[in-house]
């Protein structure tokens, strides 16, 4: 039982909740993943495995991911800082765990599973504007942590949520997140302990030059953990090589934690085998142990069928060599989507992806020549992308892949840099471009989408873009319509360009297809050449919504047409 009933209302509470209408504490339990000693150990991997596992059991995970930041969202972050921008159904831009989260739970999330710091700011500030605090004044303590709160519990209501999994983003000690542990304290101490499980996910050193390992950062930050009062339930070590008990022992000390409750996760080259790995370990019965649940069902087939996914890709060895030409290639979160897409398709084929980066800024600076740098790829992709620095060498790839017959994917900007080549060098449009990039160019092939206009022109840059799901109706007979099996393809975008309307005709006169456009028919949203045996690009982000056990037509029908040419070559 919890020691205070959220019901029972204190002198704060006559003013302010912290609880929704209708909520029923107990209905949802909350599993909170808390980092220690430093970021970047893998725990979106693991909390989305985690999920995925409960998720096994028949529960219903909710995941949330907090992100310290005071952006409101992920929309004006640079990839090249930060990774891919990540988008959601509902046009949400946000962190790429969220997309982590998708693939493993097999599900799409909304607005409502991510949360910065930002949002909660603008919340309590928007609230307080508008008089709700009724005068009183406004006070991290209840009001910042009682807006986490109420975000978390309105996830659980409107998600009906069995399990609210929430990652919190950082490390324990970053003052960005002090005040969202706290509110974690509170939560606790409001649902109560059968309903919370905080996990510790913490990292143990093994430097080479003692060739042994250190678990004395792993205590600090546990102690660290505790001083702001959250007791772990479950402490997960990630490490290289795999630690021994007296490890466990030390870290069992300080955490107040049963050894038989602390996990070794030492590096694993297929993160796939996480959930199952973790199965093996019992960390499943841990938690329901913590929660006092049961598993709802046996779990295996759902098991089995990610099982499955997993021995294909175990067995894939054909190897195909995909050439990525992009301008953060040195930053592979950048483009993290799309390698998890060829990861996900890849096995149903057999085969197995390499990738071979190729910075565009190299092939338009002449450092490297075209053909070098892509006689020996099977295919290629332009991925999306901004700004001008690195287009005329994506330009150059691609009329390469044209003129070679070498299968190409174009991804939003890879399609709009696919219709540029096509108008200069096939419809002898001297100097056609998009206006991204040459804003008086003669042949605006590529142009503002109009909507879009208007909001820049008000100087608002956040969620100004054509963001999220969007289904395009697909021409039959179409390569396009074959690989996605039908005439409609529902896929995110998050682009302000497109093909000008005025070019259309002529382009088509000339040979090139659009294969697919907006309901309305107004939208270009994919394209394709005919006397080719793989050429196809889409205004769209197809790789955010592929999935292991779901992966992305195009990326499918890329990787078949690329084994096809590495046994040609
Ligand atoms: N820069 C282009 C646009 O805004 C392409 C965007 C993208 O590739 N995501 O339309």
């Amino acid at each position: 039982m919890p020691a205070t009933s959220v019901s029972e209302k204190s002198v704060d509470e006559e003013f302010y909740s912290s609880t929704p209408e209708g909520y029923k504490t107990g209905k949802t339990k909350y599993i909170i993943v808390i980092g220690s000693v430093m970021s970047g150990v893998g725990k979106g991997t693991f909390s989305s495995s985690l999920g995925m596992l409960l998720g096994c059991y028949g529960f219903n995970v909710a995941p949330m991911k907090f992100d310290g930041y005071l952006n409101y969202d992920a929309g004006t972050l640079n990839p090249y800082r930060h990774g891919e921008v990540f988008v959601l159904d509902d046009g949400t831009e946000c962190d790429l765990d969220l997309g982590t989260y998708e693939r493993c739970l097999n599900k799409s999330l909304t607005k409502a599973n991510y949360l910065t710091a930002g949002k909660i700011f603008k919340s309590v500030i928007d609230k307080e504007r508008s008089g709700q605090y009724m005068g009183r004044d406004v006070q991290f303590i209840p009001h910042v942590t009682g807006e986490i709160k109420v975000l978390l519990r309105t996830l659980a209501m409107k998600s009906d949520a069995d399990i609210v999994l929430v990652e919190v983003g950082g490390t324990v000690g970053d003052l960005e997140n002090s005040y969202f542990i706290e509110a974690m304290r509170e939560l606790r101490h409001e649902e109560g302990d059968s309903n919370f499980c905080a996990i510790n996910i913490t990292y143990i050193l093994q430097p080479q030059s003692l060739g042994e390992s250190k678990s004395k950062p792993a205590q600090l930050g546990t102690r660290k953990l505790m001083e702001l009062g959250i007791r772990p339930d479950v402490v997960v070590c990630r490490s290289e090589n795999q630690i021994n008990t007296s490890i466990k022992e030390k870290i069992s000390l300080f955490s107040d934690v049963d050894v038989d409750k602390i996990y070794n996760l030492w590096d694993t080259r297929n993160i796939y085998e996480i959930p199952l790995m973790l199965k093996d370990m019992g960390m499943d019965k841990a938690v329901f142990d913590v929660l006092k649940m049961a598993p709802k069902t046996s779990g295996e087939e759902s098991l089995s069928k990610w099982k499955e996914f997993t021995d294909k890709a175990k067995v894939a060895d054909k190897e195909v060599v995909i050439g990525i030409v992009g301008k953060y290639t040195n930053v592979h979160d950048s483009y993290l989507s799309i390698l998890k897409a060829l990861e996900h398709a890849a096995p149903y084929s057999g085969a197995r992806a390499r990738i071979k980066w190729i910075e565009s800024t190299d092939l338009e600076d002449k450092k490297l020549a075209v053909e070098d740098a892509l006689k020996d790829v099977d295919g290629m992709i332009i991925p999306g992308g901004f700004g001008k620095r690195g287009v005329e060498g994506k330009i150059a790839a691609i009329r390469y892949a044209r003129e070679k017959k070498l299968p190409f994917l174009g991804l939003c900007l890879g399609m709009q840099l696919a219709v540029v080549e096509f108008s200069r060098d096939v419809c002898n449009l001297e100097g056609a471009n998009s206006t991204e990039f040459d804003s008086s160019t003669k042949h605006p092939v590529i142009d503002f989408i109009p909507e879009q206009v208007e909001l820049v022109k008000q100087s608002k840059y956040g969620g100004t873009m054509r963001l999220g799901t969007y289904t395009a109706v697909l021409q039959s007979g179409t390569l396009a319509s074959r690989l996605y099996g039908g005439t409609s393809a529902s896929e995110r975008h998050r682009h302000r360009y497109e093909v000008n309307a005025e070019y259309i005709n002529m382009l088509e006169k000339n040979g090139l297809v659009f294969s697919g456009r907006s309901p309305d028919g107004k939208l270009m949203e994919f394209m394709e050449l005919k006397e080719h045996p793989f050429f196809i690009a889409t205004q769209a982000h197809p790789e955010l919504k592929s999935r292991p056990l779901n992966p992305a037509p195009l990326f499918r029908g890329l990787v078949e047409a690329s084994m096809q040419h590495a046994q040609a070559r």
